[in-house]
């Protein structure tokens, strides 16, 4: 198995097996056969399942890196209790008995390797009445600050640290103090923050008037807020901090197939994973870099994965242990995976395609329609294979005239952070965000330098030492004279790409994407707040569910660092 170095630094790090002492007990070959075991397994819970046959399919799906599962599937399949699920959300009601008693089932999720999202919104404002002691309560933010220290302390096996999203809807009187609070350094570090925006709100922005703001607790309405004073402050924080993002709370829910069930309050805590209270999600990607064939995209090949993929995810839910039996209810109730892509910039490379060329943006809509309909396609053979999911007679398909589904939602393009690392590719449906850099992944430093520009210019014969240090030490080759442009267009950065490209490639991938996209909108540290704010006008307009900017070196501990990036 070819892993490189970085990738080989991670497994050691925090995937592969160790024993009680920390000695690392299997090989990434016997890693990637235990995934493959314990999830073909479930097969054979099942009339006509072949658990040897699918083992196989799934070894070579995952052995050639050409598609993995989020990592807690990685990490913990075949243990006794493995918890394999990434996303969570919990809700959060307004009692001192809820909010702790989720507390504790959040420190559940993150011990066991998830991340869990909540709405916070429900919470009744800072100074309002406490009934039972005739009190006055302490608001949203402040429980938030308990939830942070709490997960500070709760290491996950050491493997990584938590991540938590925090939602507040822009109606809630608090709503200022939260859009402030990361401007405080170190506050809420393990949390990522969104305003949930409504509609309503996007009107009164467009039309300069005002909303109610509305205490939870009574309904009562305790003033009104100019929406542009308030999307001021949005802006001001995340051109600071790059906190908050926001969510189009009301478009997230239009697209709810199960709103009879509940409604969407929170995603997942990289924000790619709406979820129902108490709902769970496992992911997975397909490395779209492996699906280069003869410069195009090898859709035969790829539609094969996506099958095995869907049938690996399926199955992943069976083979879950999960943390509470309301989440194990609720998603063997609604069934949800999301398969996405990783490898995006890389692909795009092979195919000699700049990552903002409009073929590209094409390119991204005809394949996640492919990747979306052909996953469709196998849910809905699982079904008829194992029925659909319990919960579907109640989902807005039971209206549709199509075969019955097995999975609520089977697409979500997820960030996929280490996963990358392990498969060798771009980030999800990232750029890349420099040719070469340092980073750091727990005490180790790991240098990349893009391999498939190394490769690309060697094969055309500009590989030179003083070019490779004047990528390192820029970490882009914008004003390197020395390379053709047409290089220069091809290897463009994500700082070198303008603000309407990211989200026009966001809103591509969202058109065909059932759940929601990880994307961030990477600015240079010249950007304006003008810039952040037509940028989050800009992503509602173009359909994406959420927006996340971030100015490069707004905060501290950015994890990449050149001497004169902007
Ligand atoms: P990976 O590449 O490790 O599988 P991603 O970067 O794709 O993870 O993130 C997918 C989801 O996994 C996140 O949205 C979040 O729900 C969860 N997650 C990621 N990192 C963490 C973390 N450090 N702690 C808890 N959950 C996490």
């Amino acid at each position: 198995m070819e892993l490189s170095a970085n990738a080989l630094a991670v497994l050691h790090a925090r995937y592969l097996l160790k024993d009680e002492r920390g000695r690392v007990i299997e090989s990434p070959r016997e890693m990637f056969g235990r995934i493959a075991r314990t999830i073909a397994a479930v097969e054979k819970r099942y009339p006509n399942g072949n658990a040897p046959c699918w083992e196989e399919r799934f070894f070579q799906l995952l052995s050639t890196r050409r598609f993995l599962p989020n990592s807690p599937t990685i990490m913990n399949a075949g243990k006794p209790a493995g918890q394999l699920a990434a996303c969570f959300v919990l809700p959060v009601d307004d009692s001192l008995t809820g909010i702790f008693e989720t507390l504790k089932n959040a420190a559940l999720i993150l011990q066991s390797g998830g991340g869990t999202g909540f709405s916070f919104s429900r919470l009744r404002p800072r100074r309002d009445i406490v009934r039972s002691t005739g009190g006055i309560a302490s608001g949203p933010v402040s429980f938030m600050k308990i939830y942070n220290s709490a997960t500070d302390v709760i290491k996950q096996g050491g493997a990584r640290r938590g991540a938590n999203m925090g939602i507040l809807r822009v109606d809630h009187p608090d709503i200022v103090e939260f859009i402030r609070i990361k401007r405080t350094a170190a506050e809420l570090a393990n949390f990522n923050i969104s305003v949930a925006v409504t509609d309503r709100f996007m009107a009164e922005l467009a039309a300069d008037g005002t909303y109610e703001l509305v205490n939870p607790r009574s309904g009562a309405v305790t003033g009104t807020a100019r929406a542009r004073e308030v999307f001021d402050e949005i802006v001001t924080s995340a051109w600071e901090t790059g906190d908050p993002g926001v969510i189009f709370i009301d478009r997230i829910n239009r697209a709810n197939p199960t709103p009879q069930l509940g409604s969407f309050e929170s995603t997942n805590p990289c924000g790619e994973q709406p979820l129902l209270p108490y709902e769970a999600c496992v992911l997975g990607s397909l490395n779209l870099a492996r699906y280069a064939r003869d410069g195009a995209l090898d859709y035969p090949a790829l539609g094969d994965a996506v099958r095995t993929a869907v049938r690996f995810l399926d199955n992943t839910i069976d083979a879950n242990s999960y943390p509470l039996p309301a989440i194990e209810a609720m998603h063997k109730g609604n069934r949800k995976i999301g398969l996405g892509v990783m490898g995006w910039a890389d692909l795009l490379v092979l195919l000699g395609l700049p990552y903002n060329h409009p073929a590209a943006f094409a390119l991204a809509r005809t394949a996640m329609k492919f990747i979306r309909d052909t996953a469709r396609q196998a849910s809905a053979a699982l079904a008829a294979e194992r029925g659909p999911f319990p919960n579907f007679a109640r989902s807005i398909y039971a209206a549709q005239e199509l075969p019955p589904l097995r999975n609520a939602t089977v697409t979500t393009i997820a960030p996929t952070g280490t996963l990358a690392l392990i498969a060798d590719c771009s980030s999800g449906i990232e750029p890349y965000f420099a040719l070469a850099y340092k980073r750091l992944v727990l005490d180790r430093e790991l240098t990349e330098v893009n391999r498939l520009f190394l490769r690309f210019a060697e094969e055309r014969g500009f590989a030179s030492p003083e070019l490779l240090r004047a990528i390192e030490r820029r970490g882009s080759l914008r004003g390197v004279r020395s390379i053709p442009t047409g290089v220069r267009r091809l290897f463009r950065t994500a700082l070198e790409i303008p603000l309407e490209d990211h989200i026009e490639m966001q809103a591509a991938f969202q058109e065909y994407t059932d759940n929601a996209v990880s994307k961030t909108i990477n600015l240079p540290h010249r950007a304006t707040r003008e810039d952040v704010a037509r940028a989050y006008r800009l992503a509602y307009a173009r359909g994406c569910k959420g927006v996340t900017v971030f100015r490069y070196g707004a905060k501290k501990g950015t994890l990449v660092k050149f001497a004169d990036v902007d």
